[in-house]
């Protein structure tokens, strides 16, 4: 149960002054997010508070007419001597308002305007203080539509400094501005959660003062991730992050897991079927999985490892030493078309050592599907692949002792968090991810998770061709294109996504599909997010059985696709793309024998940090310094791929800035839980609204679970 103190923050944002449905709609897209139902907005209250200024506008400078700089904001004690309206049946022409002050004079320019209101506002003879840019017309100075005209008492009770919210199209300025205020002012005054003694030598205020500060800076640096306020905020939500992680990792350890040495046997002859030998990387992280899952503890491990790196091969012989103690074993994929692949992959491997696997996905339905939960309550099945479809309420195992979660690209806590707690108690975890991350960055993801990574390559892969080209070479790249697709070469090609706000310059993948369709005719796919699941998969099996051999795509390829005979990867607007997200990318050619190559088109002009970006990818492959130097360069957001800027899954804290609080966020809260297990004292009682304040309830629902 939410404490009710938070009630009113947690309300929707309807219910704020006026905003109706229309405003609330429009709001929900500065957090992509859009209500089921035309009652709800899905923005909360709170959603708002962590929405913060980006920029201010400063009318502190007051010059006089005379001394006033062009096109800055600036604010003049004006005296209105004239009002001069157009002349009737002609609006074009502006209406205008002579003024001046003792240096000089300066013209009011209104389009449109409505004259009652103007001679009401700017009575001839008064002064008012009028706040706007100045522009030179015709040699006069002139201001055109103020933002603010008002009386020395208004301007007197007016803040100077006015926070500038990001905003999206359709929402004034000033009514985002009034709403995140009236969020702002619907904030109780929360107990303190964090250290009396460790605030003090921080030099952090409160919370509520900390939040007032960051919407109502006083002064452009206030808004600075390395403000005081800025810092405390993010240390609250990284603290949150921290206490549930710490709490699932408590959950998940404390149901004792079970001994799952194995006999050996199956590991050994599924290793010795392999056309290959193991590399030393994946020996090591076997050891290292095999030995948590012998121990009785619960195993809780993370296997890292480039797109290509041979997770998967890891996963099936850790799954077999679960078979060899005729226990079962389940591997879920975060989609569909990884999900067919994995079993593509693990089901000959295990056949031919006679182990039985089976797959369950969304699709599965009907009398197959309940054959197949059959043969898993019986214990039939030794191996499950699917989707999250395998943890529907009727999924029943006969014996699931080990789980594999592999993530791709897609992190979510929150996932991860609610599927864990489902999971039968005791099974030991494996969660693999193929973007290899900084160790800041796992701790935020993952907590104090063991982690294992595959480093080496497997033997026999070339390097990858990597070349930079500008866009307007674009014919030579198809005219090579022409001659080795005669030699059966398959290729993909990525365009950058297309908003409906940008459709601009943006070669979108439509318009190269068309392209290449004219010229390649009947032998180009298209694969896009709006295809619906079905579509794609089957683009995407055209492209893997050869009978397309262009695969025009946007980033849905990202996603593991595996085609060994793609050995060439076009990507257009390489600029556009983070780092990681072009090395996933690359990821995609390079996997069978032949030489790969791939091609990073950018359009001019290119910034020095772009440039420095293609750069880096041109000169290595190794995933761990990709991702590194990604952090360096553009922040976490970029590195995980996701397109907000900032770090994923966070609102506040941006790793790029607030790192360093990390490392006391995991102390602090290892320290609390250690004391407190429950949060039943009193600052306990404090951290569950932290935790709801920054929607890792989930966390709550396992302390009371456990
Ligand atoms: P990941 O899951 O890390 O993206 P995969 O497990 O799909 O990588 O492996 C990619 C390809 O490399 C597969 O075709 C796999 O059979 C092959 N492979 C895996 N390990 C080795 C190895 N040690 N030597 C040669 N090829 C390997
Ligand atoms: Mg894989």
């Amino acid at each position: 149960m939410r404490p009710t103190i938070l009630n009113p923050l947690f309300a929707d944002v309807t219910t704020l002054p006026g905003v109706g449905p229309k405003i609330a709609k429009t709001i929900s897209r500065l957090f992509n997010r859009s209500g089921d139902d035309t009652a709800s907005s899905g923005v909360h209250i709170a959603d708002l508070l962590w929405h913060f200024p980006f920029t201010v506008i400063d009318r502190s400078l007051r010059p006089r007419v005379i001394d006033a700089p062009e096109n800055t904001v600036v604010t003049i004690a004006l005296t209105v001597s004239e009002h001069r309206p157009p002349p009737r049946h002609n609006q074009r022409v502006p209406y205008k308002v002579r003024c001046f002050d003792d240096s000089g004079e300066l013209t009011l320019v209104f389009f449109r305007a409505h004259k009652d209101y103007l001679q009401a506002r700017l009575p001839i003879g008064e002064t008012r203080l009028v706040s706007g840019k100045v522009e030179t017309f015709d040699g006069q100075p002139q201001m055109t539509h103020p933002d603010y005209i008002l009386t020395q008492e208004e301007f007197d009770a007016f803040p100077l400094v006015e926070p500038v919210y990001p905003s999206t199209a359709g929402l004034a300025p000033k009514t985002l501005r009034n709403t995140v205020s009236a969020a702002v002012a619907l904030c109780p005054d929360l107990p303190e959660w964090q250290d009396e003694n460790w605030l003090a030598r921080q030099g952090w205020p409160g919370f509520l003062a900390c939040l007032g500060s960051v919407h109502s800076p006083a002064r452009l640096e206030d808004l600075e991730p390395t403000a005081q306020s800025h810092c405390r905020l993010a240390y609250d939500e990284l603290l949150a992050n921290q206490l549930a992680l710490g709490i699932m990792r408590n959950t998940l350890k404390k149901a004792s897991g079970r001994s799952l040495a194995g006999t050996g046997e199956l590991r050994k002859a599924i290793i010795e079927s392999l056309p290959f030998n193991l590399t030393g990387s994946q020996t090591g992280a076997l050891q290292e999985i095999l030995g948590d899952m012998a121990s009785p503890e619960r195993m809780l491990r993370l296997l890292q490892g480039d797109v290509g790196s041979g997770k998967t091969i890891v996963a099936v012989i850790a799954m077999a030493a679960a078979v060899e103690e005729n226990c079962q074993a389940t591997l879920m994929a975060p989609t569909e078309i990884l999900a067919r692949q994995h079993l593509a992959t693990i089901e000959p491997i295990c056949q031919a050592v006679g182990i039985k696997t089976a797959l369950l996905t969304g699709r599965e339905k009907g009398a197959s599907r309940k054959l197949l939960l059959q043969q898993l309550a019986a214990g039939d099945i030794d191996i499950l692949i699917g989707t999250h479809a395998l943890f529907q309420s009727d999924v029943a195992f006969h014996d699931l002792a080990f789980v594999v979660i592999d993530e791709q690209h897609r992190f979510g806590v929150h996932q991860r968090l609610a599927l864990q707690a489902k999971a039968s108690a005791g099974t030991d975890v494996l969660v693999m991810t193929a973007t290899p991350i900084p160790r800041t960055l796992t701790l935020t993801l993952y907590g104090d998770m063991e982690s294992s990574k595959l480093i080496e390559k497997p033997a026999g892969r070339k390097p990858i061709d990597t070349r930079v080209l500008p866009m307007d070479r674009i014919s030579d790249v198809e005219a090579r294109l022409a001659k080795v697709l005669i030699e059966g070469v398959r290729c993909y090609w990525v365009c950058p996504l297309v908003t409906e706000s940008e459709l601009s310059e943006l070669s979108d993948a439509e318009n190269r599909f068309a392209a290449l369709c004219a010229r390649f005719p009947g032998r180009v796919g298209l694969a896009h997010g709006r295809l619906k699941a079905r579509e794609k998969d089957d683009v995407m099996a055209r492209f893997q059985s050869g009978e397309i051999d262009i695969l025009v795509a946007t980033t849905v390829i990202e996603v593991g696709v595996d085609v060994p005979e793609a050995t060439i990867m076009v990507i257009e607007h390489a600029e556009r793309f983070g780092l990681a997200q072009l090395h996933q990318m690359r990821g995609r050619v390079g996997r069978g024998t032949g030489q790969s190559s791939c091609l990073l088109l950018y359009q001019h002009p290119l910034g020095d940090i772009a440039k420095a970006r293609l750069e880096i990818l041109r000169e290595t492959e190794d995933g761990f310094r990709i991702a590194e130097e990604d952090l360096r360069l553009r922040g976490a957001g970029e590195l995980l791929g996701t397109r907000q800027s900032g770090t994923p899954g966070f609102r506040v804290a941006d790793l790029a800035a607030h790192g360093d609080l990390l490392a006391a966020a995991r102390d602090d809260a290892n320290l609390i839980l250690n004391r407190d297990s429950k949060l039943a004292g009193e600052r306990g009682t404090a951290l569950r609204i932290l935790l709801y304040l920054f929607e890792r309830n989930e966390a709550i629902r396992l302390l009371a679970a456990g």
